[in-house]
């Protein structure tokens, strides 16, 4: 299909710079005779970066230090959480126990420090059962002994009871729909500590077991699996349990009167599971409609990424403070302005949503600054979710998540700063899926959809880094990835191009020149012998002759120098009428100008 009815030249002619030469000057990326020059934020993005924002303010007024990014070499690994909450949402004092098992994974670790606000009392600190006494508390850590230290293999507990009023703009939000109470959580990225004491750190996986006594009349939804739910003295008592090791980061708490709408996925194997969505009361017969499609996400998701990774336990959606989405594994975050909202499509905020349950819950950035394989691979799933379910073009999906700007949105490199994940949205998650895109259009449908199952192969219940990717696909493709992985995650801008064709008189060859007009270099983090100052990436062409006949023609710019000629047979044997760069919307530039010389 021919991307020029959806992209049609603006024939202005300019003078171009080089000889006088007459030019024709594209419109820039977005085509169409108008471009969006502010492209909207992605939804979640823009509600993830507003919770952090708005945290380090709260944080900043009360004069706590901001939270720090732990390293991953602890020499032990937690590998249970039991969590308990007791409180009542109106009142907002929260006590909690948590109890976690903790493996040691190298000789003579003599401490345990947790990550915890200093909101709260420490009341009663154990280890295996026997009372201890904390190291230091303060500035965010609460560090508890161990004496004799552990060692490798060797497997120990500790229990912590506190209490506190939460500190105010983190995670734990207290809020009211009408006259009701409600506490919700988000926690990503440094925020699970708001609200109970862990390794805050992604790295460290973990099965939980959470539970929550509340006043009669709440309902408490979390992950995994209601197991148990009782009622004494007037309290109710819930616990849920996910079998699966996630992050700390991961772990919910949602608490007010919730209804549940209750449906079924049939999972590839035939057999069902329960959907179950935990919405506000008042708004249960809209949400019910636009929920409706869950069902088919699931699908559409399980037949591109393989069977959904909790599909032992549930999938749904639970009304939340937050005004975006959140995906807490088994049970996303959805906020209750939206779900309230009737004229609010929800589509594509649902299929990101229900996308990370396998990018960034089963297979979750082992450090902040590759939250891009979070969030690239979310928003890239709405692009191939649209494309299996609805047949739509990927190239006019990542189109319109382009705002075609050299130093735009997607200006800021892939690769986040670790201490501030959610700071650049446009490049974490538009230019992280723009370099899916542009993966699966260099190495082919079935090396990139048999990479995809691969990585959750390998990484399912663990993190990976951005290397781990370049490393499987380097194995299943043959190829090395360094150029790709260097200009496409590692460096800032896109490459911005000059193309100039002329074909011979006979009109049987084809002189194509690209020149790279951009300023800046293509950032090497790691020297290499075959490193280029320019991009490097296969160009296609969409030649169109006199006589209305096209034809494409790709050409592999090497980076070598700013200026590439290429001389190939003209397909068409005609003169060309018209040329069109990258019909299938397959490489992130800007086409400065394009024509004959
Ligand atoms: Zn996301």
């Amino acid at each position: 299909m021919s991307s020029r009815v959806l992209a049609p030249v603006l024939a202005c002619a300019v003078l171009g710079a080089a000889g006088g030469a007459l030019l024709r000057q594209e419109p820039p990326f977005h085509g169409g005779g108008h471009r969006p020059a502010l492209l909207a934020e992605h939804e979640e993005g823009r509600a993830k970066r507003l919770r952090v924002l708005e945290n380090a303010l709260a944080r900043s007024e009360s004069g706590q230090l901001p939270p720090s990014v732990e390293g991953a070499d602890r020499g032990f690994d937690v590998l249970t959480y039991d969590v308990w909450f007791g409180f009542d949402p109106a009142a907002q004092l929260l006590e909690g126990r948590v109890t976690m098992r903790v493996l040691g994974v190298k000789d003579g670790i003599a401490e345990l420090p947790l990550d915890l606000d200093d909101s709260f009392e420490i009341q009663r600190t154990r280890r295996d059962d026997v009372d201890v006494t904390p190291v230091r508390r303060g500035a965010g850590k609460l560090v508890l002994p161990i004496d004799p230290p552990l060692r490798a293999e060797g497997r120990t507990s500790f229990t912590v009871n506190y209490r506190g009023l939460p500190p105010a703009g983190g995670a734990l939000a207290f809020w009211r729909h009408g006259t009701v109470p409600a506490a919700t959580t988000v926690a990503e990225p440094f925020g699970a500590r708001d609200f109970w004491p862990c390794v805050d750190d992604p790295h460290d996986k973990a099965t939980m077991t959470v539970s929550a006594t509340l006043p009669a009349g709440f309902v408490f939804a979390s992950i995994g699996k209601l197991t148990t739910r009782d009622e004494t003295d007037g309290r109710r008592t819930f616990t849920w349990k996910l079998p699966q090791p996630v992050s700390t980061y991961l772990l919910p708490l949602n608490v007010t009167n919730y209804v549940t709408i209750e449906d079924t996925y049939t999972r590839l194997d035939g057999r069902t599971m329960p959907i179950v969505s935990y919405v506000l009361p008042e708004n249960r017969d809209a949400d019910a409609l636009r929920l409706a499609d869950i069902p088919r996400h699931l699908a559409t998701l399980a037949a591109l990424f393989g069977e959904y990774p909790y599909a032992d336990t549930k999938y749904g959606i639970v009304a939340s403070h937050f005004s975006g989405g959140m995906e807490h594994p088994t049970l996303t975050s959805v906020g209750a302005n939206l779900l309230a909202d009737p004229g609010r499509d929800l589509t594509v905020l649902l299929v990101h949503e229900l996308s990370h349950q396998w990018w960034g819950d089963l297979v979750t950035m082992r450090t902040w600054d590759d939250i891009w394989l979070n969030e690239g691979f979310a928003t890239y799933a709405e692009v191939l979710y649209a494309e299996k379910a609805d047949g739509a073009d990927p190239g006019l999906g990542m189109r319109a998540r382009d705002d075609g700007l050299y130093a735009g949105a997607l200006g800021p490199p892939v690769v986040a700063d670790p201490a501030d994940p959610f700071r650049n949205t446009g490049a974490v998650y538009r230019k992280g899926a723009w370099a899916l895109h542009m993966l699966r259009s260099e190495l082919g449908d079935a090396t990139f959809f048999a990479g995809l199952l691969e990585w959750r192969r390998r990484h399912a219940f663990g993190t990976a880094t951005r290397g781990d990717l370049r490393a499987l696909y380097e194995e299943l493709s043959g190829r090395d990835l360094k150029a790709f992985f260097d200009q496409w995650i590692e460096t800032p801008y896109r490459p911005t191009l000059r193309i100039g064709y002329r074909t011979s008189p006979d009109a049987a060859q084809l002189t194509l020149t690209v020149t790279q007009t951009q300023t800046h270099a293509v950032v090497h983090p790691a020297a290499g012998p075959d490193d280029r100052r320019w991009y490097r990436f296969p160009l296609t062409v969409r030649l169109t002759g006199v006589d209305g006949r096209t034809a494409d023609v790709t050409v592999p710019v090497t980076g070598r120098s700013a200026t590439e000629t290429f001389v190939v047979v003209n397909p068409l044997l005609a003169p060309l009428a018209d040329l069109d760069v990258d019909p299938a919307n397959v490489l992130l530039k800007v086409v400065e100008t394009v024509g004959p010389y």
